[in-house]
């Protein structure tokens, strides 16, 4: 368990440390994974987003991007040219928004019965939400951790 100075210190290395940190990363990879590349199609089912993070084009507070959510069935004609193209890795990610669960769960078991691995970031949402998508066959959910790291970073400093 790292405690916050250990966390800040990691962002913060720089040289040896910055080098063994790689190394480290380096070597879980190949543990997990060798050195093989996985591919992984992704699909950006919305621009649409309630969060305003000051880094990201998609925060709400953008008047100027275009805005659009994807309708289930084109959704699955995506994962579909995916599949077809030889993936069967896909990641379904899209700003936070309460609608994708409803959108993505409408779709993940015929996504599934396609034979993709589903790894999901679509925000931060409440338990029942994410059961509710691991019951439709999610395999992953990328949890968003840079807010909390920021806020600790500056708390800090
Ligand atoms: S929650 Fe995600 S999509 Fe929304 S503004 Fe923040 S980083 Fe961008």
């Amino acid at each position: 368990m790292f405690s916050k100075s250990d966390i800040v210190d990691i962002l913060q290395a720089r040289g040896d440390p910055q080098k063994q940190l790689f190394q480290s990363a380096r070597d879980i990879r190949r543990e997990y994974f060798g050195d093989k590349a996985l591919l992984r199609g992704v699909v950006e089912i919305t621009s649409m987003c309630k969060v305003d993070c000051d880094y990201c084009p998609m925060a709400s507070t953008n008047r100027k991007l275009a805005r659009y959510k994807m309708s289930p069935d084109l959704l699955l004609a995506i994962a579909q040219d995916m599949k077809n193209e030889g993936l069967d890795r896909i990641l379904i990610q899209g700003g936070e928004i309460r609608q994708t669960t409803e959108l993505v769960a409408s779709v993940l078991p015929q996504i599934k019965e396609m034979g993709f691995y589903v790894l999901l970031n679509l925000g931060n949402k409440g338990r029942a939400e994410y059961e509710e998508l691991k019951d439709k066959g999610a395999d992953g959910y990328l949890i968003k951790l840079a807010f909390a790291i920021l806020t600790i970073v500056k708390q800090c400093k």
